[in-house]
């Protein structure tokens, strides 16, 4: 199954899309990865997602990504007697460490390490920002508000402070245990980190996984903007995670940050995904607003590594419809005349290494000859994401010898990935990769390649050689 676009689409699996035939038709109109929430996913549905994802993966011949996204410190408030208060601009509103139903003075705080934090001034946003505190006083034993907006606040509802530097890190203990799961079943390709606040977050899931998952850093903390950095080159990848981004930040900021960290990933090399309320719309209605077409258009030209959709397929009414839509969006925005000029005003400088430098000489001399694809041997995928960070015109044919590498590289921009054994020799991987442009549909005889590697084949990193290759009648190298 070839696909007609270079960015990929993440999909959040949920009651939506749960069952093997859906996953399977999601698959085929289009999403490369899947999502699975492990806010909402127990430790037996998440395994049963796998098992279906990787039964779609064996029937349709492609690598699927799978992402595990872990929740991370979402604060909550605790009960209300009543299940809802009502409140008003201006009202005084407490919450504190007692463990007893609230009512419209006060409600418990189950996280006394943010009782500790606020400071007097610091804002708190319940329900996604719906109503907004200030803290007056704070004496590590409870936090005094005042009411700027908002109306009422109810059970279980989120927390987020955006004011403040929490003490906690990424990984809560709901999360160590979640991620143990999902390191036992050896078989997920990307761990998602959610609110990260500082690079030190990155570092005990780093040593917990050991290289077994990719680690993908979820960006929704105006503190982990201080240190985006150090972030990114502790991380594999990043998500610009919009939702909770928008209440921690000013909403209109969103957009200029969003651009921020698609170019700063693409300047390193690390895969981006834009997520959250793409289709919103969707989530009840077959057609998306002419704005939501803009957005998913912008992470386009943006040059994003992916895109993702989050209740629009988890749990929606139109799982499908809304991937054949992002499809669609994606495919025509990098057919349009202007598509190139507007991506490639960030490319990337190379880096002074051979892999760049080999990157860059494949991306030319496949743009000047009009060759039929690029490919490039990666067995770690090193070489694989650096051939991405070019952005060529051309297809990029990403072989690998190792399933969970193609599997990984499956979220990066323009990888069609290929699991193939290393070649023996060097006739070997010319032909190899003669027969697989023609047997994957990006070439047929008569046309050029261009073939990017390290050799001796699974040195990581160690891209040393190119090649242009003439597909002969045979399908095998002409030369
Ligand atoms: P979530 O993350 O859907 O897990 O909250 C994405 C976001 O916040 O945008
Ligand atoms: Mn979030």
């Amino acid at each position: 199954m070839k696909r007609n676009r270079k960015v990929k689409i993440l999909a959040t699996l949920g009651p939506a899309s749960s069952e093997e035939d859906v996953i399977q038709k999601l698959h085929e109109a289009g999403a490369d990865l899947f999502r699975i929430n492990m806010s909402h996913a127990s430790h037996d549905m998440m395994r049963t997602l796998i098992q279906r994802i990787r039964a779609v993966e064996k029937r349709c011949g492609r690598p699927i990504g799978i992402l595990a996204d872990l929740q991370g410190p979402k604060l909550r408030v605790g009960k209300f007697a009543e299940t809802k208060v009502t409140l008003k601009p201006g009202d005084t509103f407490t919450l504190d460490n007692r463990d007893e139903p609230g009512d419209a003075t006060r409600v418990y705080l189950p996280h006394p390490e943010i009782l500790e934090a606020v400071k007097p001034g610091h804002r708190l946003l319940i329900d996604d920002g719906k109503l907004a505190l200030r803290a007056e006083k704070a004496d590590g034993k409870s936090i005094v508000c005042t009411v700027v907006a908002g109306t009422s606040i109810s059970d279980r509802k989120g927390v987020s402070l955006p004011d403040t530097l929490l003490a906690v890190g990424a990984l809560t203990e709901k999360d160590r245990v979640d991620l143990d799961a999902v390191l036992a079943t050896d078989d997920v390709d990307w761990v998602a980190l959610s609110f990260v606040q500082r690079p030190e977050d990155l570092a005990e899931v780093r040593k917990i996984s050991r290289g077994r998952v990719g680690i993908m850093s979820k960006i929704e903390k105006p503190q982990a903007l201080e240190r985006i950095d150090e972030i990114i080159e502790l991380s594999d990848a990043l998500m610009v995670a919009r939702g909770d981004l928008g209440v921690e930040m000013p909403i209109e900021t969103v957009p200029g940050i969003q651009k921020q960290l698609t170019r700063a990933c693409r300047r390193a090399g690390k895969p981006v995904v834009v997520a959250t309320q793409m289709l919103e719309s969707m989530i009840t209605a077959p057609v998306p607003t002419r704005a939501e077409v803009s957005d998913v258009s912008i992470a386009v030209f943006e040059g994003a590594d992916a895109v993702m959709l989050s209740a629009e397929s988890a749990s929606g009414q139109y799982p499908v419809e809304a991937v054949s839509m992002m499809a669609s969006i994606a495919s025509t925005v990098e057919q349009d005349p202007l598509y190139p000029s507007i991506i490639y005003a960030q490319r990337a400088t190379p880096d002074a290494t051979g892999a760049d430098a080999i990157s860059l000489a494949a991306r030319q001399i496949a743009e000047t000859l009009k060759l039929a694809a690029i490919v490039t041997y990666t067995s770690s995928g090193t070489t694989g994401l650096r051939a991405s960070r070019e952005r060529p015109q051309v297809p990029i044919l990403a072989l690998s010898p190792s399933v969970k590498t193609a599997r990984r590289l499956s979220v990066c921009w323009g990888l069609h990935c290929v699991v193939t054994h290393d070649a023996v020799d060097l006739d070997d991987m010319v032909n190899r990769a003669c027969r697989i442009v023609v047997s994957e549909d990006f070439g047929k005889p008569g046309d050029r390649i261009i073939i990017s590697a390290g050799v001796p084949l699974g040195t990581p990193g160690a891209t040393n050689m190119l090649r242009i290759a003439y597909i002969g009648a045979d399908g095998l190298s002409g030369v």
